[in-house]
């Protein structure tokens, strides 16, 4: 039966599967980096999210030297709009880890791959097979939705995280490994799709245990964790001449490295007169969840370390989507 669901999902694949910008059909991509600087940044952003920045970014670093040696500042402009920058950082990082330990040429062995910064055992997997067309087997969301819905796995996701690797391991087509990959992951994406799946159109209809259960949307069973909330002060400020005032944080923690307006769970220029915005901004991150209450000040002189930048500057520091949405309020 493993063999007739692999076949049927790459013959549907072939004629339904997306055409994307880092994605090539029938086999390996020629290009490993390509391969590795799309894996990175679908790291928790979306692919409609990701197509635009990608090309943005191919152009400017089409080779991993051209991203080596970058400047890291440029490299956070291009990331602009991603979010999570860490992963820029690591995908810099390990550009400039491929060059020097092993000439430009990626590894091919997991144990090395697995050391590249940034790069976990899902990103390893999904790179050796869609670079290499290892028999490896992807398991992203889309794959974990589809897997529980063809053994109708209704238990909580995280109690049954091996038994899904197993079924997905074992379904893996040996021969087509790039494909297969591809095309699971397609499948969760156009077709098993979380509401209105589309079953009659399914190349796994007719071994799908979940395809007339009334609960089919309710397949894969999440526990859904609240995220805290954290309260914080941002402040714009400006001089006479109408240049703002900015910092960069510093090389490791939250938006490391990203230029910002002053903020703090703190209150902070106690020592200036400030102006009450009363408008706040939302923003959630992977573990918490912050709101911002805007304060502005005007200043000729700035007590704490950061410098000041005219206005029109800005798009040539990288900022943060956060500190976009506080800057809609200069
Ligand atoms: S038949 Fe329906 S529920 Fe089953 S795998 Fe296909 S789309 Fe998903």
């Amino acid at each position: 039966m493993q063999t007739a669901l692999a076949q049927s999902l790459l013959n549907w694949y072939k004629v339904h599967g997306r055409d994307l910008p880092w994605r090539v059909k029938g086999g390996a991509h020629p290009n490993p980096y390509v391969v590795l600087v799309s894996e990175i940044m679908l790291q928790q952003t979306t692919v409609k999210t990701v197509i635009p920045h990608f090309k943005r970014f191919m152009e400017r670093f089409p080779t991993i030297q051209s991203l080596a040696k970058a400047d890291i500042n440029e490299v956070y402009l291009y990331w602009q709009g991603l979010g999570y920058y860490s992963r820029a950082r690591s995908l810099y990082a390990t550009a400039q880890q491929v060059l020097k330990e092993y000439n430009g040429q990626f590894p091919l062995a997991k144990e090395q791959v697995l050391k590249l910064k940034g790069i976990g055992p899902y990103t390893a997997a999904s790179f050796l097979a869609l670079a290499y067309n290892q028999p490896e087997t992807v398991i992203d969301g889309n794959v974990i939705r589809v897997i529980c819905r063809l053994y109708h796995l209704t238990q909580p996701v995280d109690e049954i995280r091996p038994l899904i690797k197993e079924k997905a391991m074992a379904l893996t087509d040996k021969k087509s490994p790039a494909d297969y990959a591809s095309a699971i992951m397609d499948l969760g994406a156009l077709i098993c799709t979380p509401k209105n799946p589309q079953c009659l159109l399914c190349p796994w209809q007719e071994y799908c245990l979940s395809k007339t259960a009334s609960n089919l949307e309710a397949i894969p069973y999440k526990t859904k964790n609240k995220k805290p909330s954290k309260r914080a002060n941002v402040y714009l400020i400006r001089n006479r001449q109408g240049q703002i005032f900015i910092r960069q944080r510093t090389e490791k923690g939250l938006l490391s490295g990203l230029y910002e307006f002053p903020w703090s769970e703190e209150k902070l220029f106690s020592e200036l007169p400030q102006q009450d915005t009363q408008k706040e901004i939302t923003h959630v991150f992977t573990h918490f969840k912050l709101v911002l209450h805007i304060y502005k000040i005007k200043t000729e002189q700035v007590s704490k370390p950061g410098q000041w930048v005219a206005i029109e500057n800005l798009p040539n520091y990288p900022f943060s989507t956060l500190m976009k949405k506080v800057a809609k309020y200069l």
